[in-house]
This record gives structure tokens, sequence and C-alpha cells, in this order.
């Protein structure tokens, strides 16, 4: 199966100046396409071929993983933001109970996944995942690693990969994690963590 580049669900500068339309063509036009690009060309013949997204990634290691993570991780963190409205913007219900359950309050959860995000060395995710259970974290993973590999249901992500923000920003990783709040759409997030 050959996969395709998914598109995103707002405008190139429907996040500014947050994340610039020049970061959005960057590192949606040319990085995740990249990814794309490159799984399609190492899966033909191989038993990946046939196989999900999240398939590859549970199954496949070196090249093929690096790029089916990558991929599934990108797909992931376009989809969760949305350009930004007046006023707070929280999450609600059955999720916002869950993260003041494990993180004691939303703006101690904001403060430990900022964190979280500032202290992962070199390349790699910080992500909001549920167990089995629907109990709350947040894990630092690597490079391409996704939480499905650790049989957690991913539901909010940050890159902390230079590329997501250093046009932007520079080396301010903190100041750019911080700044992507407001455009966090919890609707998405909600309906990952009610599907789980
Ligand atoms: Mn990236």
């Amino acid at each position: 199966m050959a996969f395709s580049l998914q598109p995103l669900p707002y405008a190139q500068d429907a996040l500014q100046p947050v994340i610039s339309a020049e970061t959005l063509a960057l590192h949606h036009g040319k990085h995740l396409q990249a990814y794309v690009n490159n799984l399609n060309e190492a899966i033909p013949g191989t038993p990946f071929e046939m196989l999900s997204l999240e398939d590859i990634v549970l199954k496949s290691e070196g090249g093929i993983l690096n790029n089916a993570g990558q991929i599934l991780n990108h797909n992931l963190y376009f989809a969760q933001f949305r350009a930004p409205k007046q006023g707070p913007n929280l999450p609600t219900g059955k999720l916002l109970t869950a993260i003041e359950q494990a993180f004691g309050s939303f703006p101690a959860f904001q403060d430990q996944f900022v964190q979280k995000g500032t202290t992962l060395f070199g390349s790699g995710w910080v992500w909001l995942s549920a167990d089995k259970e629907g109990k709350l974290h947040i894990t630092q993973e690597t490079n391409a690693y996704n939480p499905i590999q650790k049989g957690l249901c991913p539901l909010l992500t940050f890159d902390v990969w230079e590329h997501a923000y250093y046009v932007d920003y520079q080396n301010r990783r903190k100041d750019h994690l911080t700044a992507l709040w407001p455009l966090i759409d919890w609707d998405i997030i909600a309906h990952r963590f009610i599907l789980e």
C-alpha cells in the first residue's frame, strides 16, 4: 500500500505567529513528504507492503520504522491544531477529569508536559497518552518512536525536533512549546481518548 501526505486541515498561515507558514511549508511539505516518499520506496516487496501504518510501526525496525514512525507522529501532530480562538483553551469533561486525576490540575499538566519536552535531549517527541485503564501518562520518545510501541494510546504530542521550531524560535524550544497551547483542538484530543 502506498502512503500519501495527509493534507493539513487548516490554511498554511492559520497557526501564525506561533507556527509560521514558512515552518509549515518546510515541516509538512518537505520533511513529512520526505518520510512518506522514503517509506513508499522502502516497502515494496517486503511483508510491510500490506500493513497499516500502525502495524508497520509495531513490527518493523531500522529505516522502515524510522520513516513509518515519523509519518504516524506527524499525522497526529498536524491534525491536533487549529487557528487560535479568543478566550481560554481548555479540555473539558472526561478528558479534563483524567488530566486532573493524573497530574493534579490542568496548569500542572501543562508545566510537566512542557518540562518533559524541554528536557528531552536531542530529537524526539513528548506525548500525552492513555493506558488500557484510561489513566494518562506523559512520555518522552526519542527520534521516531511512538507510544503505541509501549501499548499506550497517543492523544497529544509536541514535536521537539529542531525543524519544528527553528525558523520561528531559533534555539528557544521552551518558548515554542509554551506558545503551542492556544493552538490545540481539545475536541480532537478528547475524540482520541474516547476511542480508546
Ligand atoms: Mn517534525
